[in-house]
């Protein structure tokens, strides 16, 4: 565990210093459950999302994507079961009308501690009401005659899209069983109790896999393994410590409704561990289930034998936002000069920055002006002229830039310049001509 004392306060804090994420709608009072991501976070999240679709789509040939609509037939959401049943247990203090979730002794715990606290305030007591079951779904009006509006849904997860579309990519593609279709979007559920920076928000990202497979159960267990080890392996090969991270098998009263089996990958947070991805072996539940509720036939019909059937479903759910705050709070680490974020380079906002040695030496700030934008083209990066070299280097490190690159005297005369690594703090010297190889070679 990164034991460095109040370290979420100090990552909420570098955040917002330094343009990662702010709170929503700040200038209104904010609205809770909601957060913006700046300069830095915007690049951070999307660095996060591009390495994920080129490991899940490029690079794969079972794999093909979607961006489906957010806006769904409400009739969707009765068939996948979150009408009935996307449900969490609510409790209310009596005493000063706080609502919590009945499931997270966490928090009913440090509610009840906080009246113990304040013993004029309740007697030191608590009563809560008795658990009522309370609707995640955020519902939304389409529609412009007053009275004739459409109730709808935001989506609660992303799934739907993909399993509604089944037919369609199978139609429109020649991909054949087992395959999967990837796709990356906004969530948005009505948490009861929204909380932990952006880890429990109302509006957030998730990035998933349906992954089809034969319904058979040895393939089902082989599948479901495979998706366990590639998803823990991925964020590893990302960074991530690896003590960090374990696996969270759900018991059978935690299992969804749908699932036949589950696991969540959690991280160690300052708060205690923490999903942050879910594997759900969803068998035909949802293929099945919009069958019946649309009259379409959701049928695979398998090309070599002719056999006809519902396909089984393995799915990987990581939420964006999630993996976004524990990279961030991974990678964070202090240095004699400040923080130091210790982000992998393929993840880290800007991939270099550019500094001229001195800032009142024309011919060096032309020259490092140049090598800036040349690498623009290949890389985000940033430009620095501001203060001292240290001074510069500190200010790249607390947003974790791998690479800083300074146009000396000696550029001057040989064209290199030197390439300074953030983690070992190790300068080197090299042609100008190189850099965008160098670079890119150590990107990985
Ligand atoms: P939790 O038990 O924490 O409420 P969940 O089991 O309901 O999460 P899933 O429905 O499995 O979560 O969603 C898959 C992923 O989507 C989660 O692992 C998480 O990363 C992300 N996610 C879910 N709810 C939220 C939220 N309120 N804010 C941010 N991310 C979320």
């Amino acid at each position: 565990m990164n034991t460095n004392a109040n370290l979420l306060e100090k990552v909420v804090a570098l955040c917002k210093r330094r343009g990662f994420i702010y709170p929503g709608s700040e200038i209104y009072g904010g609205l809770a459950g909601t957060w913006d991501y700046g300069p830095l976070g915007s690049l951070l999240k999307k660095n996060i999302k591009d390495v994920w679709w080129k490991d899940m789509v490029q690079l794969r040939n079972d794999i093909v994507g979607a961006d489906a609509a957010i806006m769904m037939n409400p009739k969707a959401w009765e068939a996948s079961g979150h009408v009935e049943a996307f449900t969490d247990p609510l409790i209310e203090c009596k005493i000063c009308h706080q609502r919590f979730r009945a499931d997270q002794p966490g928090e009913i715990n440090s509610h009840e501690n906080m009246h113990k606290q304040l013993p004029d305030w309740g007697g030191g007591g608590v009563e809560w009401t008795e658990p009522q079951t309370f609707n995640l779904l955020v519902k939304a009006y389409l529609g412009v005659i007053e009275g004739q509006q459409q109730e709808i849904y935001l989506r609660g997860e992303i799934t739907n899209g993909v399993h509604v579309n089944f037919k369609n990519v199978l139609n429109s593609t020649r991909i054949k069983l087992p395959f999967g279709i990837a796709q990356i979007g906004k969530a948005f559920r009505n948490e009861i109790t929204p909380g932990n920076f952006t880890f429990r928000s109302r509006e957030f990202e998730q990035m998933e896999v349906q992954f089809y497979i034969k319904p058979d159960e040895e393939e089902g267990k082989k599948w479901f393994e495979y998706w366990k080890e590639n998803r823990m392996d991925w964020y590893i090969g990302l960074g991530m410590k690896k003590d960090n991270l374990r696996f969270a098998d759900h018991t059978p009263e935690k299992r969804a409704h749908y699932a036949r089996m589950a696991t969540d990958i959690e991280y160690q947070a300052p708060w205690g561990w923490a999903e942050f991805m879910g594997i759900h072996h969803r068998g035909d539940w949802d293929l099945s289930r919009h069958q019946q509720f649309s009259g379409q036939d959701m049928h695979y019909i398998d090309p070599e034998t002719d056999e006809k059937f519902i396909p089984w479903d393995i799915e990987t759910s990581a939420g964006v936002d999630r993996s976004l705050l524990f990279f961030l709070l991974d990678a964070y680490s202090e240095g004699e000069k400040g923080a130091v974020l210790k982000l992998h380079p393929k993840l880290a906002p800007y991939k270099a920055a550019i500094f001229p040695l001195l800032a009142n030496k024309p011919e060096l700030v032309g020259k490092a002006h140049k090598v800036y934008i040349d690498l623009q083209k290949d890389f985000m990066v940033a430009w620095d002229e501001r203060g001292n070299i240290g001074g510069r280097y500190a200010t790249q490190d607390e947003i974790g830039t791998p690479f800083c690159i300074t146009v000396d005297f000696q550029t001057l005369e040989d064209d290199t310049v030197t390439i300074r690594d953030r983690d070992t703090a190790k300068q080197e010297r090299i042609k100008i001509g190189n850099l965008s190889q160098e670079i890119s070679s150590r990107l990985g």
